[in-house]
């Protein structure tokens, strides 16, 4: 059936991150009949993204936000109001885990969207349709449901609605999902809300694609995919290892196995590891979950992918020891990118913080080029990882403007995040710059590795073969 009218459908978004600010605007774009607010408690974000520099970069964003903002998008710090204001509430808060207290290390921290919920149940005065759209443990929505309906001023359906975005490809994930999900409460006002929110998006997905669960199964569903997502990765990973072992060539192997139509050929990429603020969190989230269900067993066989995770970017930093004649002291290292992965500025998570913590550990000299990232983000990131201040850090890492200045006197480069343009640099010139032998430690396999073995560099790759 076609998409109903949905004129006069008032949203309100809790959260103008990553998700919140994406997902609303491709909505905004998608519904026009719909007025979409999107409230954040940070001043600083709202106004970055009213302004000409939106505060997260993703392709294709900023066209959409400049066309919907001012018309039926709208970016506020004026939460109530929003919140008052709204049929649908959606609530894209950050849920990190938890760094104190129970399950820490592990748990997700729940402490912005129950704050989110009691503000909610605080000043709503009509009934609300509130959707997860952050990603939370499973019975979360029983849990918000809970503190909503606490105030007993009206009366609101939890749906859970999980987003399955990529970073640095948002903006085609939801304008094109492989599925939406949405998890309500089988009962008549249940079944209401999930239609409600289907009809928003049935305006763009196909309604074969929109698939609708029992609450837990979505809560669920979200944890197991990005778990799914990380074991690829760390499985192709593992395999690295054996490869660089053997004399095998893990590209070769990924493409044998995954042309097997059981098994597939996407994310199947060895790498120097996954980052990103969502597989880890979310994994750890999962192991917490089974643990406290009593299933040790499961918990351990998840805990494994992360733990192999930090295996690889160990390895990866090892293999640069050693191949730089057993030690990096004192050696200019050119680490180029710091982005957890290509077309994003995001670093949570990133591997680039764990090789150059270990780099300075190791007193190397640290040279970081990114296209995106902000110096104060690197700053940040490396002294909270390093647990040493600015100064002290200065001393061994510096921030380059661009992949030459980086390699200029570097031994050498250590390709951490797989931007297209450190593809396309001139590796012949870079080469006259660098100490000899210059050395090429390929973190993602993106180089053209014998053009660089013909212009004399030695070059390490993920689970290749050192002199094919
Ligand atoms: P983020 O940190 O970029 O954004 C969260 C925003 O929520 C922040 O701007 C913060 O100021 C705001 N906030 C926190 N508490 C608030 C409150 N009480 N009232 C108003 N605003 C509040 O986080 P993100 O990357 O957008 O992730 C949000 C959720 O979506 C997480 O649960 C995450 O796991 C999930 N998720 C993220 C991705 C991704 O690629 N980043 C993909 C799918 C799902």
């Amino acid at each position: 059936p076609p998409a109903p009218k949905l004129a006069g459908l008032r949203i309100c978004c809790i959260g103008a991150g990553y998700v919140g600010g994406p997902t609303m605007a491709m909505m905004a774009l998608k519904c026009p009949e719909v007025v979409i607010t999107i409230v954040d408690i940070s001043v600083s974000r709202i106004a970055a993204w009213n302004s000409d520099v939106l505060p997260i970069y993703e392709p294709g964003l900023d066209k959409v936000v400049k066309a919907c903002r001012g018309k039926n998008l709208f970016f506020s710090t004026e939460v109530d109001q929003g919140i008052r204001d709204a049929d649908i509430i959606f609530v894209a808060v950050n849920t990190p885990t938890k760094k104190v207290g129970m399950g820490a290390g592990r748990a997700a921290d729940l402490t912005y969207w129950e704050l989110a919920a009691r503000r909610i149940a605080s000043v709503a005065e009509t009934p609300k349709v509130v959707v997860e759209k952050s990603t939370v443990p499973i019975n979360t929505a029983e849990a918000i449901s809970a503190v909503l309906h606490g105030a007993g001023k009206t009366r609101f359906d939890v749906l859970s609605n999980p987003e399955f975005l990529a970073e640095g490809t948002a903006m085609t994930d939801l304008d094109n999902p492989d599925r939406v999900l949405i998890g309500g409460n089988m009962n008549e006002s249940g079944k209401a809300a999930v239609a409600k929110l289907a009809d928003v998006y049935a305006h763009w997905v196909p309604r074969e694609r929109i698939l609708t669960t029992n609450v837990w199964s979505s809560e669920l569903s979200k944890l197991v995919a990005n778990s799914f997502l990380a074991q690829r990765v760390s499985s192709i990973n593992a395999v690295s290892a054996i490869c660089e072992a053997s004399g095998a060539d893990v590209d070769e192997v990924a493409r044998a196995v995954g042309m097997d139509s059981r098994i597939g050929s996407k994310f199947l990429k060895a790498s120097v590891g996954f980052g990103g603020s969502c597989f880890q969190k979310d994994i750890l989230n999962l192991v917490y979950l089974c643990q406290s269900m009593g299933l040790a067993d499961v918990a351990e066989y998840f805990h494994s992918v992360v733990m192999m995770n930090d295996r690889q970017k160990e390895r990866f930093v090892s293999r640069m020891i050693h191949g730089l004649f057993n030690t990096v002291t004192g050696k200019r290292i050119a680490l180029l990118g710091f982005a957890f992965k290509k077309d994003t500025g995001d670093t949570r998570e990133s591997a680039s913080i764990e090789i150059c913590r270990r780099l300075i550990e190791e007193r190397a000299s640290v040279c970081i080029y990114d296209p995106k990232v902000e110096a104060d983000q690197i700053w940040m990131d490396l002294t909270a990882a390093t647990k040493l201040d600015k100064t002290e850090v200065q001393k061994y890492v510096t921030l380059c403007d661009s992949a030459y200045e980086a390699a200029s006197g570097a031994h050498a480069l250590a390709i951490a995040t797989e931007w297209d343009e450190f593809k396309t640099l001139d590796y012949g010139k870079i080469q006259e710059d660098m100490v000899k032998p210059s050395f090429v430690f390929d973190g993602r396999n993106v180089l053209d590795h014998d053009a660089l073995r013909e212009l004399g560099y030695i070059v390490y790759a993920i689970g290749k073969p050192l002199d094919p």
